[in-house]
């Protein structure tokens, strides 16, 4: 993390704010373009409060006991929620009961379950970048079908495509492989055009990429209690 000026959470929160302004300008876009999701996972409530002081609006959380016991006790707040973790299906309905963007659908039978319940929400295909089908995230062959089968929900909206650079990889070129993924996927859904990409370590590249909405945990937050 860079050392430079204070290191408490507004000074973080500051300081990574001035930094995708910047990246997002050195790329010749607009600021405005992009949405900074703040990752709260395993940090209490009372951070979400801080950061909703400071003026953040936009939260993201992986898993649902977490997020749904962090929605209910934020109800005063004017929280926009998103939700970014591995689903199961059996817990996608409850989710959708207060998420309001789902950034990782990665198959069919997670729609099922959200056309089988009334409220609306905005979603993220998840594409899996690694070769591990086993990780989150569809691959990138399933793409399209899912797509079109999430074309047929009504309570959805389709936003685009979200990733997770792999270890492995240059993120940049991870990035370069999701937005020729868009490709795919515009001519069958034209308004599906956001990237939901990039973290604390890799945020420049990913705005460089091309990304809408960055999900950003620890450059902001600090290190998380515990879990990963
Ligand atoms: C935890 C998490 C993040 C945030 O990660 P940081 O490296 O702490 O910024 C973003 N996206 C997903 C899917 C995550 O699980």
């Amino acid at each position: 993390m860079a050392a430079h000026s204070g290191d408490t959470l507004e000074d973080r929160y500051h300081r990574v704010l001035s930094e995708v302004a910047g990246a997002a300008r050195s790329a010749g876009r607009d600021p405005k373009e992009i949405t900074t999701i703040v990752v709260t996972k395993f940090h209490p409530v009372s951070l979400i409060r801080q950061l909703h002081a400071l003026g953040q609006r936009d939260f993201g959380e992986n898993r649902h006991q977490e997020a749904v016991a962090k929605h209910q006790e934020t109800t005063d707040l004017d929280l926009v929620w998103h939700f970014q973790g591995q689903l199961q299906s059996n817990k996608a309905k409850a989710v959708a009961q207060y998420a309001d963007v789902i950034h990782s659908i990665d198959r069919e039978s997670l729609l099922t379950k959200l056309a089988d319940q009334d409220r609306h929400v905005d979603v993220f295909i998840e594409v899996n970048l690694t070769d591990d089908p086993g990780r989150g995230g569809v691959m990138p062959e399933g793409v399209t079908a899912l797509v079109e089968k999430t074309l047929t929900v009504p309570q959805l909206t389709l936003r685009g495509l979200m990733a997770v650079a792999p270890q492995d990889e240059q993120p940049a070129h991870a990035f370069e492989r999701v937005v020729a993924l868009r490709e795919k996927v515009l001519p069958l859904a034209p308004h599906a055009t956001d990237l939901s990409m990039g973290m604390s370590g890799d945020f420049v590249e990913a705005i460089s990429a091309g990304a809408t909405h960055l999900r950003i945990g620890t450059a902001i937050t600090g290190n998380r209690p515990s879990g990963d």
